[in-house]
């Protein structure tokens, strides 16, 4: 199956060289129409409906830091990254599992808690807890959560079909969640230095609520359906809008052009990047874990969405030749860099 003669690292792959490497010899049966490779897999069941499946594992200290992330939180947010991948294929999640490995050092109180943040997630986006595992960990947190969602098979939209000439969406803004988390790691190194300084939260509320309690678009679905728009293809943005706007290129075979000036973010992100002499774009090109929704659209169906508070142009979509890039507010052409979150 494979025929490596001597080792290789993983990082020379990257996560997802690695995973088309693991996968690409399986082959598809019993009705699946799309595996691996985009934010959920599709099965056909009967109809024209088809079931929808993802996972996603959230890891202490890869994923999540418990010194400053609270447990309540954890929960919730390990169901609602869950749901966006629902979402980014245009589909309803109905059913979620979840899976969870813990130590000895954890209370039944502490679990407790985070069961109260999976309760509060499953009763706001109204999905059935019906299933998971349960271990010991000899080291860190592990909560590893499966959802299933459905829909109609014209309603799925994948990360491929964007044509030439669409335009490229996004809902929110970008960039809040990564700030949130440098926030929490600076006001954690404050923390440790001097134990006795209280940390200074105030007037951040925004972004440190987008790093611990992100919410899925769940409304996002609901008004394509009230404006009768169907994406050509579509993403959330887990790993920061330049990573993805690679992926809906990669699996579409087009190149992307996006206006620097008309990417989305929040004062508060703004202000607290600059305070960290951080570029704001480059926190909402590569940040991640914004769980909003990128998508193309047809032109046709601009003016359908155009005064919408929820959605902002942000490019549009070339042949692959043209390549990936990004116009700068000073009007200059840059090649457009996917860093997103190195995961090995
Ligand atoms: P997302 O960011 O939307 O959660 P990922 O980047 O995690 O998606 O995964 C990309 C695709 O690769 C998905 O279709 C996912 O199901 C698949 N995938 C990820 N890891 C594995 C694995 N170890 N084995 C098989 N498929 C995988
Ligand atoms: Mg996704």
């Amino acid at each position: 199956m494979f025929e490596n003669a001597e080792r290789t690292e993983l990082s020379t792959l990257g996560e997802f060289g690695l995973i088309d490497h693991l996968t690409k010899n399986f082959t598809l049966r019993n009705n699946t129409i799309a595996g691996v490779g985009d934010d959920a897999a599709v099965i056909k069941t009967s109809n024209g409906k088809c079931t929808l499946i993802s996972t996603d594992m959230l890891l202490e200290g890869v994923h999540f830091d418990l010194s400053y992330f609270p447990l309540k939180h954890l929960g919730y947010k390990a169901i609602t990254v869950n749901l966006s991948d629902m979402y980014a294929m245009n589909a309803k999640p109905n059913q979620v599992t979840v899976s969870i490995a813990m130590s000895s050092r954890f209370s039944l109180e502490a679990v407790e808690e985070i069961y109260q943040g999976i309760q509060l997630a499953c009763d706001k986006y109204e999905v059935d807890l019906v299933g998971g595992d349960t271990s010991t960990s000899k080291q860190g947190l592990v909560i590893s959560v499966t959802v299933v969602g459905e829909a109609t098979e014209n309603e799925i939209v994948y990360r491929k079909g964007a044509q030439v000439n669409d335009l490229v969406v996004v809902t929110g803004d970008l960039g809040g969640a990564y700030c949130g988390f440098q926030m929490l790691e600076r006001e954690k190194r404050v923390y440790i230095d001097n134990p006795s300084v209280q940390p200074d939260l105030a007037g951040y509320d925004y972004i440190l609520e987008r790093q611990l309690k992100p919410e899925a678009r769940k409304d996002i679905i609901e008004i394509f359906k009230n404006l009768t728009i169907h994406p050509t293809s579509m993403i959330d943005v887990s790993d920061g809008l330049a990573s993805e706007c690679f992926h809906l290129a990669k699996n579409s075979e087009l190149g992307i052009t996006l206006y620097e000036d008309k990417i989305p973010i929040d004062p508060t992100t703004y202000n607290f990047a600059r305070e960290l002499d951080l570029d704001p774009t480059l926190c909402a090109l590569s940040g991640g874990e914004d769980y909003e929704l990128l998508f193309t659209i047809n032109q046709s169906d601009f003016e359908k969405l155009s005064t919408h508070p929820d959605f902002s142009i942000i490019g549009y979509v070339t042949d692959k030749s043209a390549g990936m890039n990004l116009i700068t507010k000073g009007g200059n052409k840059h090649t457009l860099q996917a860093q997103g979150w190195a995961a090995f």
